[in-house]
């Protein structure tokens, strides 16, 4: 969306995450928010706004913006910085920016919402349909060929005390012969 004059303003015309005076910049709804106010975009250049929208974090280089932006007095910006920051916590800098601010609880909760939301949807179900929760008995319906580990375990294996993948409705993970491993929900029927 391009942007109007009241974000022009609040951004001086420039990106509000990296400062760069693109002249394709764009407004930015922080999800899970949508376009009807301004107090709910950024202002961001191409750079930015494409990466942001396609969740690609890898050019941390790049977003060490961030650790800049991450101080507006915008609560949108906020939002968006934490957000991003968040998906780079294994960078240190990324962590300890996160561990100085100190943010609104209502900017985190909106930082944190898409995420939530996500987590929400994932259910995990074996293979009859039966939603499986951590600590579940499994056992499997079919013989799992258990990659390097070099031996098959065959149908009808207990697997006790199961744990989610979180962000993978299809896995579970669970310890066979002392090796823990991920087991497709597909190949397992709950025990009762
Ligand atoms: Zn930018």
């Amino acid at each position: 969306m391009a942007i109007n004059t009241p974000l022009q303003t609040r951004s001086n015309n420039a990106c509000e995450l990296c400062s760069s005076n693109d002249e394709n910049l764009q407004a930015y709804a922080v999800p899970p928010k949508t376009n009807d106010s301004n107090d709910n975009m950024v202002v961001l250049c191409s750079n930015c706004f494409s990466k942001t929208a396609a969740s690609d974090y890898t050019d941390t280089n790049h977003w060490r913006c961030l650790t800049g932006s991450i101080w507006s007095e915008t609560p949108a910006v906020q939002a968006l910085s934490f957000k991003i920051l968040s998906k780079l916590k294994a960078e240190d800098w990324a962590m300890e920016t996160l561990e100085s601010v100190f943010l609104d609880e209502s900017v985190l909760e909106w930082a944190n919402a898409e995420d939530e939301l996500e987590a929400s949807k994932i259910v995990h179900k074996d293979s009859y349909g039966v939603v499986l929760e951590t600590g579940d008995t499994v056992i499997l319906t079919q013989n799992l060929n258990v990659k390097g580990a070099n031996f098959i375990a065959p149908k009808g294996t207990t697997v006790r005390k199961i744990r989610l993948v979180a962000d993978n409705a299809e896995q579970i993970e669970g310890k066979i012969e002392g090796d823990t491993i991920v087991i497709l929900t597909k190949y397992v029927r709950k025990s009762v």
